[in-house]
């Protein structure tokens, strides 16, 4: 199949890709490298299969291909809010140009959703059900109204126009690749201890997060896509844990005299999260296989090498 990864450079979209390459697809990378480097696709690039292009979601494109995952969209908390009406333009327009394409060429549209949909959630374990609680005026707002305007555009296409769709809620991922300054809390605590300089724990870290690491997550992807169910499907490992609890096992992991150093929580954190994956595990027959703790000795080994 010819398929296209839009946001292709990034963390989530590189690992990808890797999978795609190695299944014999031919792929074309769309990136506007704004969060996303060469760099995690370098090793594709005098493939004959691959191509690269550097574009803006935000902008129509005509291309040919079977398959769209459309992955396009900074997922960090700093690099989305650095820039927040770029953010809701890629989400919402980056999204409405992608299904129109997806529309016109009759190509299967997988679009990267995310559980900030269910913002500050109610109801725990977060089932697909759930309609969320979302604050439409906040910090975070930009992604998650966004992601949930891309929803809404999606299921809309569907309706109206037969977009054949699937629609993945992707919950904390983590792994390699991730930038030493994504911001995002598992590259933040183990680039931290690495550097022998204290963890930043936001809040009294009590909150929780579900962490799930990327091969599992590009597993969880390529199942949904070419399966039956349309979605909207939760993928994210349900072994929950506090924030402290996460610096605490990195600091054990990595460096045990690293320090911990309590900072101010941003605005509309959510307070918990964990996913309710009872519909992957019988939809897609998926759940994730890597521990948290083999996740991060990846990570970290990773993070190593790169420093
Ligand atoms: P990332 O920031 O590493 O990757 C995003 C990629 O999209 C980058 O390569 C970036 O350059 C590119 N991009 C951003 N705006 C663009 C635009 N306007 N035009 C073209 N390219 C653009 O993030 P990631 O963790 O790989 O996330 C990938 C997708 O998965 C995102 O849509 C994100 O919302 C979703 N997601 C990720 C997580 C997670 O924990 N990693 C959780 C939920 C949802
Ligand atoms: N967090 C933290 N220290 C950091 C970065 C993040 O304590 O250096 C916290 C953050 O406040 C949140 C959790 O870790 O409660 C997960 O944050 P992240 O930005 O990774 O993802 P998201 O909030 O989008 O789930």
């Amino acid at each position: 199949m010819r398929i296209l990864v839009t946001g292709g450079a990034g963390f989530i979209g590189s690992h990808l890709i890797d999978r795609l390459m190695a299944d014999d697809h031919e792929v074309i990378c769309l990136d506007n490298f704004y969060t996303g480097r060469k760099h995690n696709v370098l090793k594709w690039l005098d493939n004959p299969n691959f191509e690269i292009i550097r574009h803006d979601v935000t902008e129509p494109i005509r291309l040919e291909v079977d398959q769209i995952y459309h992955l396009a969209c900074p997922a960090s908390p700093v690099h989305y809010q650095y820039n927040p009406v770029k953010t809701i333009k890629t989400n919402v327009m980056g999204t409405l140009i992608m299904l129109g394409l997806a529309k016109r060429i009759k190509a299967r549209l997988l679009l990267a959703s995310t559980s900030e949909v269910y913002g500050d959630p109610e109801v725990h374990p977060q089932t697909e059900e759930y309609r969320g609680n979302v604050n439409p005026i906040g910090i975070r707002s930009c992604y998650d109204e966004g992601k949930r305007v891309a929803e809404t555009l999606a299921f809309d296409y569907h309706r109206q126009n037969n977009v054949d769709i699937r629609v993945a809620r992707i919950f904390n991922t983590y792994g390699p690749r991730m930038l030493e300054q994504d911001g995002r809390v598992v590259s933040n605590f183990v680039v931290q201890a690495l550097k022998g300089i204290p963890l930043t724990v936001y809040g009294s870290g009590k909150q929780t997060r579900s962490f799930c690491y990327v091969s599992d997550l590009v597993d969880g992807l390529m199942r949904l896509m070419n399966g039956n169910s349309i979605g909207p499907i939760n993928l994210g490992n349900p072994d929950e844990y506090t924030v402290l609890e996460l610096a605490q096992t990195v600091q054990s992991m990595v460096n045990p005299d690293a320090a911990i150093e309590y900072k101010p929580l941003p605005a509309d954190d959510p307070q918990q999260r964990q996913p309710d994956i009872t519909k992957a595990r019988t939809e897609l027959g998926w759940q994730p296989t890597i521990p948290l703790k083999d996740g991060l000795e990846r990570t970290i080994e990773h993070f190593r090498t790169r420093l």
